[in-house]
This record gives C-alpha cells, structure tokens and sequence, in this order.
C-alpha cells in the first residue's frame, strides 16, 4: 500500500512539476530518493533531496537542502519549517506540497541568500533606539539610526542578482551637515560598485575577480564609520566635538572658524583651528594631520612648505612691526 502510495506522488511529481517548479530541474524520481535542483538565481538556488521514511505517508518525508550559495543556518531553518508543514499532511501526500513550499519561499525571500548579513546588521548594528524595517517582497531594508541628536535614514535595496549585482542604497532623509551625507553617500555607493566591478588595472597577481558581497560591507560602512562616528568625532587641534551638539546649530558659511572640515585621512578639524595649523611651522615635509600623521591635503591650503614658509615669515614680520607700533604707542 505504501509503494503505491509513492509510485502515485512520483507519477504526479513527474507530470506537474513544470507547471507547478518553474525552472527547476527534478534530477532523481525514485521510491528510494527524489532529487530537485530549484533556481531562482545563480546565487539563489538549493538542491533539495527528499526520502520516504519507514510508515510513510503517517511519517514525515525527509527534506534535505544542499547548497553552495544558501547559508546552512538558514537551510536548518527552512528544513525546520517543512517538518511543522509535514507533520500537518500525515497521512496525505507531501512530496508535491514540500516543493512548493520551498520554491514559493526561493521565489519570495531575495534574503536567502545574504540571511547572515542580514543577522549581522540586526545584531551587531542597530541599537534599541534605531528603526530597522525589512520587507521580504521588495527585498528592502530601511534603517533610521540615531547617534547623539543626529540622525541618518538610508534604504537598501537587495537585487534579484544578488551579489553578482550590488545592493542599491537610497538616501531618505537626515539631519548631518550636508556635505557630509553626501560624502558618506558617495562613498558607499562607491564601495558597493567595486563589490562587483574589476578594478580597471588590473595586477598581474591577482586572482581572477569575483564578485562580492556588499550588504553587510555597506551598512556597516554607514553606520560604524560615518553615522556613529562623526557626531562624536574630535577636532583634531583643539580636541572639542567638531560637531555642535544641536545639529541646527552646525556652520554653513566655510570661512568661519566653526565650520566643520574632514581631510584626506577622514579626521576633522573646526576651519578656524586648522587654518592656524597650516599657517604655522614647521612646514617641512608639509603639514600633518595630528591623528594619524598622514598628509593634510585640503584645497582651501593647497600650497608648498615653502610658500607656507614665507607667507608666515610675511605675516611674522608684520605682527612684530604692528607690536612695535603697540610698543610705541605706549
Ligand atoms: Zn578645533
Ligand atoms: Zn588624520
């Protein structure tokens, strides 16, 4: 009675399964094992293989997932999942049900395949004060994260191609000073697109390209390095919050001696304090940022050490004439 049992769903299997698993490829039939390659996308595809235990159909049919590009503690998950759906069709046929299941659950979750990235962000990034909203069918992620009286909201959009194509990242609203959102914006995108781009010079060395993936890479990039940071980020002279506490209270105007500047190696300076840094000696081997040694490079003081040099001498020269003045005015 149970091998007829069978026999009927592999017959059913066999006759359906193009209508009902659109692009999946049933590789064994038997009363043995049956085997199913389902596809969505390169990355996001599993080999599902199922056997008919002893007392079938009042057992569970057993689901196994195999898959290079699915993580294992999502398969775990998944394979949980069929067992509950199983256990409620004892008696009746599983095999056909199964499959839909897990063809409906490859269709509708673009998460599968970054389910550990997506973990990552949850646990390692967002505070109870963030908003994280996830949408399964848009393959979406929106984030609001608060740092201080800041604050940064960003989607991120995970592609159907995904990884072989970039996450997309959207701005939606913020309250950072304007340059640098862009600046962070500008960046991640930039990262993102070298997750899947060769770089155009190309070392001998290297191994051949391959894309990588850019969800975990880019939030954490987002979050960690520039919405996190900034807000509590020193000057590097004087040492005080380079931004104000209230972010209405942040400097537009460039020449004034609050304005916020972010140099080459990222640190930041208040405009007035790094403009008597650069305006001071010793000016050989040009100026260095203070955090990190690296070169200060800014358009605003674009010039040479020895132009730096004389200009101070100038101004030097001028300050002690005008202290003579002072001196004899006395
Ligand atoms: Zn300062
Ligand atoms: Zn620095």
């Amino acid at each position: 009675m149970a091998d007829s049992f069978i026999q009927t769903e592999l017959h059913e299997l066999r006759k359906e399964y193009q209508k009902e698993l659109p692009g999946s490829e049933l590789i064994a039939c038997h009363p043995v094992s049956v085997r199913v390659k389902m596809t969505k996308t390169e990355y996001r595809q599993f080999d599902v293989c199922l056997q008919f235990p002893e007392g079938y159909p009042n057992t569970s049919i057993v689901v196994e997932l195999k898959s290079k590009t699915i993580p294992e503690k999502l398969r775990d998950g998944l394979t949980k999942v069929c067992d509950t759906e199983t256990k409620k069709l004892c008696g009746k046929p599983q095999l056909l049900p199964v499959l839909r299941l897990l063809k409906q659950f490859l269709d509708d979750n673009p998460f599968a395949i970054c389910s550990e990235e997506l973990s990552f962000i949850k646990k390692e990034l967002i505070t109870e004060k963030d908003q994280i909203k996830v949408k399964q069918k848009s393959g979406s992620i929106s984030m609001t994260i608060y740092q201080d009286n800041y604050y940064f909201s960003f989607k991120m959009i995970v592609p159907e191609e995904y990884p072989a194509k970039q996450v997309c990242i959207q701005k939606v609203d913020d309250n950072f000073p304007k340059l640098f959102s862009t600046v962070f914006f500008n960046q991640a995108i930039e990262m993102a697109r070298q997750c899947v781009e060769p770089p155009l010079k190309k070392k001998p060395k290297d191994a051949p390209f391959e894309p990588k993936p850019s969800l975990k890479l880019i939030a954490k990039f987002l979050v960690e390095d520039c919405i996190r940071r900034y807000p509590r980020d020193p000057c590097q002279i004087c040492k005080d919050n380079a931004f104000p506490p209230d972010p209405k209270s942040v400097v537009t105007v460039p020449s004034n001696d609050r304005y916020i500047e972010r140099v080459y190696c990222c640190h930041l300076f208040h405009h007035g304090c790094l403009d008597t840094f650069m305006k001071t000696p010793p000016f050989t081997g040009g100026k260095k940022c203070p955090g990190c040694k690296q070169r200060i490079y800014h358009d605003k003081w674009n010039i040479t050490p020895r132009l730096a040099e004389e200009r101070w001498a100038h101004q030097e020269a001028k300050r002690r004439e005008l202290a003579e003045v002072v001196d004899f005015l006395e």
